[in-house]
């Protein structure tokens, strides 16, 4: 996977592993970043770093945001964007990684993965609200939107 330079978020040690760290203030409800990577859709599939999009699907994420640690209270979570050629068509779907709250630089940036039962491992984020465990609903909604 090509790395690439960002001048909005670094990959650097964090709590466990690598973590991405702001680089600069985004605003709440503010556009972060796209997540590239690749969409699987399959039930069974897992890995380290896939986030569970609902459904069947999965994203294995490229660099920098494979590397967001989880939070029980994150500063930002997963948009799902569905995007529509003019003739109504479904194009390739992109997940943007948006601001929870405000962010100050130097900030880890982290999301919910909101694993299924089956694959929840204890948490250890350190955030006061920490649920115990890595599980959830899953944090990402589904945004229509046209071009
Ligand atoms: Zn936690």
């Amino acid at each position: 996977m090509k790395q690439r330079r960002s001048k909005k978020v670094a990959v650097e040690p964090a709590r466990h592993g690598l973590g991405v760290f702001a680089k600069r203030h985004f605003q709440a409800r503010r556009y972060v970043g796209r997540v590239r990577g690749r969409i699987v859709s399959d039930p069974n599939y897992s890995s380290h770093y896939c986030m569970d999009l609902g459904g069947d699907l999965s994203l294995e994420p490229g660099a920098p945001f494979r590397y967001l640690n989880h939070s029980c209270s994150p500063n930002c979570l997963l948009v799902l964007v569905q995007v529509e050629y003019e003739d109504g068509s479904p194009a390739e779907a992109e997940i943007w990684l948006e601001a929870a709250r405000d962010i100050h630089p130097r900030e880890e940036l982290t999301i919910d993965y909101g694993w299924p039962v089956e694959s929840a491992m204890p948490c250890d984020c350190g955030s006061p609200n920490c649920r115990g465990w890595i599980v959830g609903e899953g944090s990402l909604e589904a945004v229509a939107q046209a071009p």
